[in-house]
């Protein structure tokens, strides 16, 4: 319950006046809209008026199937940015009503994975995330005011500062991987992941972009974005066009977005000797997935399977969509009020999207 209810449960009495809309995932498929007390301030963390909360593909997942790390019921929503709208007595930096774009996690500095860099895995991040950016208001603890807070530049509208969180996961899984400019980079997969992996190599130069994509619409809204080509089809059957595109050699990064086994197994199939492979979708807790020997060893393909973030990639992030190097407003389908927030995960079911933002208070 820790989880869950951080953004209320330990807020003191309500009053009438000090009360706030959040939606509640009570179970999978059922969300509602409750009136919650006024989250408030610990003395070294800071509540936020939400401007902009963000759908994701593990909210459309949680929301179905419910989510291994998470228990119910739940606040719900996770990428959002804000204005600051009550400041603990112990916070320095940081007023009611700055702007404000966070990361929903933070590690507790001082662990073994902490201190070998690896904060992604510190055993706080996932306990302690923060949910409930489906709200009019959301509570940041005092160790994510002090790691991964930035103020949000004027010229960045909110909705585009909320995707500082899955570009940090994106930078993560970059920060393993050395693309040069001239090398070709297969994305398999049409969602925001692979969008965001398009928008981030893009930034580092990279040239020679490929998305691998079974869904039409998706694999247009790939070349809207800036593809280089397009390959309408399963992963498993993408091989030839591939081999064709560089030479018979193979990509020289992969980049699997999907979170499915059979497009997992098939991601090496898709590199060149000595390539890289970044798995970056979880599949379904206890999935196993079978690869060619030959290709990890003769080949030397090198795979990689990132989770979550650090500081430095949330800090990377944060400077990409600050200076404008990535622009990822077209990621994001339409605008929703709170109360609309079930229609934006109809849609996104239904292939919609791929992004939704909820806007909570019409503006
Ligand atoms: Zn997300
Ligand atoms: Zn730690």
């Amino acid at each position: 319950m820790q989880v869950s209810l951080q953004n209320g449960a330990d807020a003191p009495r309500a009053t009438a006046a000090g009360t706030m809309k959040a939606h509640v995932l009570v179970r999978p498929g059922q969300l509602e809209l409750r009136d919650m007390p006024m989250p408030r301030a610990d003395e070294d963390g800071i509540v936020v008026r939400v401007r902009a909360a963000l759908t994701c593909g593990t909210d459309l997942k949680t929301y179905l199937r419910g989510h291994p790390k998470f228990e119910m019921p739940m606040l719900f929503g996770h990428e959002f940015s804000g204005e600051v709208a009550e400041v603990g007595a112990e916070v320095r930096g940081l007023r009611e009503g700055d702007a404000i774009m966070a990361a929903p996690t933070a590690p507790c500095g001082s662990c073994h994975y902490c201190l070998r860099q690896q904060e992604n895995l510190c055993p706080d991040v996932m306990p302690k995330m923060v949910h409930g950016a489906f709200a009019e208001f959301i509570k940041l603890p005092g160790a994510v005011v002090r790691s991964n807070l930035y103020s949000k530049p004027s010229q960045l509208p909110f909705r585009e500062a909320a995707l500082m969180e899955p570009l940090a996961c994106v930078e993560h899984g970059l920060s393993f991987v050395t693309p040069r400019e001239d090398d070709i980079v297969v994305l398999i997969g049409g969602g925001a992941i692979t969008l965001l992996h398009l928008l981030a190599l893009r930034a580092r130069g990279c040239q020679g972009i490929v998305v691998v994509a079974r869904n039409p619409k998706r694999a247009e809204e790939a070349w809207r974005a800036g593809a280089t080509d397009v390959i309408l089809a399963d992963a498993r059957d993408a091989r030839q066009q591939v081999l064709a595109m560089t030479e018979g050699r193979g990509a020289d990064l992969v980049v699997e977005c999907t979170g499915q086994v059979e497009v997992w197994q098939a991601a090496p199939t898709l590199a060149r000797i000595g390539g890289q492979v970044i798995l970056f979708g979880g599949c379904v807790s206890g999935s196993t997935v079978t690869f060619d020997t030959d290709r990890l060893h003769y080949d030397q393909v090198q795979m990689i399977s990132p989770f979550h973030f650090t500081p430095r990639d949330v800090r990377r992030a944060f400077e990409l969509l600050a200076s404008g190097a990535v622009k990822g407003d077209h990621l994001i389908a339409a605008e929703h009020r709170l109360e609309d927030l079930p229609l934006a995960l109809d849609a996104l079911r239904a292939g919609g999207g791929p992004k939704f933002a909820i806007v909570p208070d019409g503006r």
